[in-house]
This record gives C-alpha cells, sequence and structure tokens, in this order.
C-alpha cells in the first residue's frame, strides 16, 4: 500500500521549494483517499471528468481548489461550473463560449488555461501554435467577460527520450513567455504555465513550469482511465 500522505507531503515540499503548485490529480480514486492528502495539507486536486468532479467537489471539503483536466464537452460544463478553480484543457473557443455562459449562469468568472499541442503523440487535444494566435486574436474572445484567461497548458510526448521531452517543455515555456508579453503584458492574470506529470515534471520544472499534475506517484498505479 502507498502512504498517500508521506508522498504528498515530499513531492509538495519538492515542487514548493521550486515555486510552482502541485495539482494532485486524484481521477479513479476514491474520496477517503483524497481526505488523506487534504489532511496531510493538500488542496489543489485535478480530475479529468466532470461528473467525478462534482461528486467528490460535494462529499469533500469546500475549501478544496479543484481543477479539471480532461478533454471537456460542452454539454458537461455545467456539472463543474460551480465548483471548478481551473480548467486546464481549453482548446477552442466555442467551449470558451460555452465555459462562459455557464460561469454567468453561476454568477462566477471561470478561470481557463488554453491546452497548446506539444506533443508528437496526434491523439493529444491542443491548439497548435499557429491556432493559439488565431484564437486569442478573435475578436468574438473579448466579449466572453465571465472567463479569465490564466495560462497554457501541455502535455509532452510519453517517452523516455528525454532530450525530446526537453524540447517540448523548452517550446511551451517560450510560447507563453510570447503570448504573455504580446497578449496580456498589462494583465497579471495571465500566469500559470501547467506543464509537467509523474513521469516528467522535473524536466518541467526545470524549463519553468509553474504548475504540475501529479497523480500516479502520489495515489499509486490508476486501475481504469
Ligand atoms: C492523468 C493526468 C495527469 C497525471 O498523470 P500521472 O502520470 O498519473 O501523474 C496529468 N495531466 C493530465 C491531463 C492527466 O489526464
Amino acid at each position: 500500500m502507498i502512504n498517500v500522505a508521506q508522498k504528498l507531503k515530499e513531492y509538495k515540499a519538492e515542487i514548493e521549494a521550486q515555486s510552482a503548485t502541485l495539482v494532485a490529480i486524484s481521477k479513479t480514486k476514491p474520496s477517503a483517499l483524497i481526505q488523506e492528502a487534504y489532511d496531510a495539507g493538500q488542496r489543489h486536486f485535478g480530475e479529468n471528468k466532470a461528473q467525478e468532479l462534482k461528486a467528490k467537489a460535494e462529499e469533500l471539503p469546500p475549501d478544496i481548489q479543484w481543477h479539471m483536466v480532461g478533454h471537456l464537452q460542452r454539454n458537461k460544463i455545467k456539472y463543474i461550473a460551480q465548483y471548478v478553480y481551473l480548467i486546464h484543457s481549453v482548446d477552442s473557443l466555442k467551449l470558451l463560449e460555452a465555459i462562459n455562459k455557464e460561469a454567468i449562469k453561476n454568477n462566477r468568472t471561470i478561470n481557463v488555461l488554453l491546452q497548446v499541442h506539444i506533443a508528437r503523440e496526434e491523439t493529444k487535444f491542443g491548439l497548435s501554435k499557429e491556432e493559439l494566435v488565431v484564437l486569442l486574436k478573435d475578436a468574438e474572445l473579448a466579449k466572453l467577460q465571465n472567463i479569465s484567461i490564466a495560462g497554457l497548458m501541455g502535455m509532452a510526448t510519453n517517452t523516455a527520450d528525454t532530450s525530446l521531452v526537453s524540447k517540448e517543455f523548452a517550446s511551451l515555456k517560450a510560447t507563453f513567455d510570447r503570448i504573455k508579453e504580446d497578449f496580456f503584458a498589462n494583465n497579471g492574470s495571465f500566469c500559470f504555465l501547467s506543464m509537467g506529470m509523474s513521469g516528467d515534471y522535473q524536466l518541467a520544472l526545470a524549463h519553468g513550469s509553474t504548475m504540475v499534475r501529479i497523480g500516479s506517484a502520489i495515489f499509486g498505479a490508476r486501475n481504469y482511465e
């Protein structure tokens, strides 16, 4: 049995020492394990399914900051709109418009990250750098008053080739810096660069990640996705 509280404390200390935020990815894991991590001091947790996030938010302490890290379907936003602290996986104007609508219904602003495709794999979601710029220039975006674009998220290729992973993280950091300068120069709310998971968070931190998403290294392997 993995000692969740012990693992959590180790990772949290290591990551916070590098001025980054640890998001503990608790998808598929029972609320009792999340409570253990909470009791050890963790407040940021991430899920990848809307209904699972809602169910856990309703039974766990109200000061947990819930992150949505998985691909989000527009018709599922309603489940999380009230609870979510940050949505990491936004990759279209249509999705932003739908999130804005649910944010209005809940009388709040929802923070989002734009997901950028940096990996070699075809299957991963996310915008190309060109699409990212097109989206940020879209006049429709400025009309969405109840969303705040708080930064970028990316996932590196799942490979043992650390030089490729390094290259991908360096490229996302460069994109983040350029986008911040070009589109958010007077806006301190564009501040999160979410990159790094259990297998590659150290490389991500070395390349300027401010937020890492760690699941299996803390909670143990998942039985299903
Ligand atoms: C599951 C997941 C993680 C965590 O993965 P681990 O390898 O278990 O640390 C991070 N980010 C996203 C988007 C995920 O879906």
